[in-house]
């Protein structure tokens, strides 16, 4: 095989996924298209992990009594409208893969294609196809399926693609690299009334209010400053109108940082304050703090190998193995909980237009020019962590 036709193949597979965009545990297209390409190239496909989820198992040498590691792609969409006119553009309006995951899909069909061709490894790759990455789903239902326990893995590796950073640079560290993400809600119950009888109410919204500004002192003044944490209040909602004063009051927010005892810090001082400034004032209210994402935190031995993959596939200056933490999230975090992982970041680019325009936003490209080191690094990856008797 020689690059040219590499590169045809990823593109003609990147540019199939980004016509058909399906958002979190919508996958089915993406399922189906994953599962027969897989198929193709040989590999035996498990379907119905977490819903559309899929694993697609290679094995060379002595097999199953040598290591085993996961390359894990996620598979959905997200509910924007795609600008601009490229000629695979999303056929469906109001969805687009404006976070990469095609592209992240088609390096790991890549990754099966020149495995499955060359060899070059001794052990098992799972192929972890992930439904529902964004709203950070789709890995615990895919562990509820028994992803680890079916498919034993010693380790587990992932790539997001990273609009701002030069193309092709890979780039992660060991330890805290993504971070955690929690809501809360505080809705607090006062005593409406008439705007201009103050005395007969509870105003739950100047009680709000307070609440908002001691939240601030959370992350100032509790947790230890060697640790990051962010705490925003993002909604304020009152059932008030013009010349009443509300009852209630709902206020929401989202905090990230990089460990389960911030975590858990944060929660607490979030009940403490708002009861405590709800009692104070003859309010009551009620918490909740639920975890959409866990912290990614990367192993490291599992980072050793992937900088090693890393200085394999690109020259030194494309590699950075001490990037610093993104305080975004990412549900890779989940499967790095239950083996040893690490997630790496690849440059997509850094001019607008070039692979430079935001995640998320609706003029993203994921830059096919990228796709085939993703590639390259998966298979020094693999080539890596599961060697050759002799190699
Ligand atoms: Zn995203
Ligand atoms: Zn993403």
């Amino acid at each position: 095989m020689t690059a040219g036709d590499l590169g045809t193949r990823l593109r003609r597979w990147r540019h199939a996924l980004h016509e058909h965009p399906e958002t979190a545990f919508t996958e089915r297209w993406t399922s189906d298209y994953l599962a027969a390409e897989l198929e193709a190239l040989g590999l035996v496909v498990t379907r119905g992990l977490g819903g559309t989820g899929l694993v697609a198992t290679l094995r060379r040498g002595s097999g199953s009594s040598a290591g085993a590691i996961g390359l894990r792609a996620d598979m959905d969409a997200l509910p924007l409208h795609e600008r601009g006119d490229l000629p695979y553009r999303s056929r469906t309006d109001g969805v687009m893969h404006a976070c990469g995951h095609d592209g992240h899909m088609a390096m790991v069909l890549g990754a099966a294609h020149v495995l499955a061709g060359e060899g070059g490894f001794d052990g098992t790759v799972h192929l972890v196809l992930q439904p529902a990455e964004e709203p950070g789903r789709g890995a615990d239902a895919m562990i509820a399926d028994g992803l680890f326990e079916r498919f034993g893995m010693d380790m587990v590796f992932g790539i997001h693609n990273t609009p701002g950073h030069p193309a092709g640079r890979l780039s992660t560290r060991s330890g805290p690299v993504m971070a955690s993400e929690d809501n809360f809600e505080i809705r607090v119950t006062g005593r409406g009334g008439h705007a201009s009888q103050p005395q007969m109410v509870v105003d739950p919204l100047v009680v709000g209010a307070e609440i908002v500004l001691a939240l601030q002192t959370v992350v100032a003044r509790a947790v230890p400053p060697s640790e990051a944490a962010v705490l925003s209040c993002t909604e304020f909602v009152t059932d008030g109108a013009r010349n009443a004063i509300p009852g209630h009051v709902v206020v929401r927010g989202d905090t990230r940082s990089f460990s389960p005892a911030v975590q858990d810090l944060l929660e607490r001082r979030i009940r403490e304050v708002s009861q405590g400034i709800c009692a104070a004032h003859g309010a009551t209210c009620e918490v909740t703090y639920t975890h959409e994402f866990a912290p990614t935190v990367n192993h490291p031995d599992a980072t050793a190998l992937a900088v090693a993959a890393a200085r394999l596939t690109v020259p030194d200056d494309l590699v950075d193995a001490d990037v610093a933490p993104f305080m975004g999230s990412e549900d890779f975090g989940v499967l790095g909980r239950a083996v040893p992982g690490c997630f790496v970041f690849l440059g997509n680019g850094d001019e607008p237009d070039a692979g430079g325009n935001p995640l998320h936003s609706s003029d993203y490209t994921f830059n096919d020019d990228v796709l085939e080191t993703g590639v390259r690094f998966y298979a020094n990856l693999v080539r890596t962590a599961l060697p050759e008797a002799g190699a």
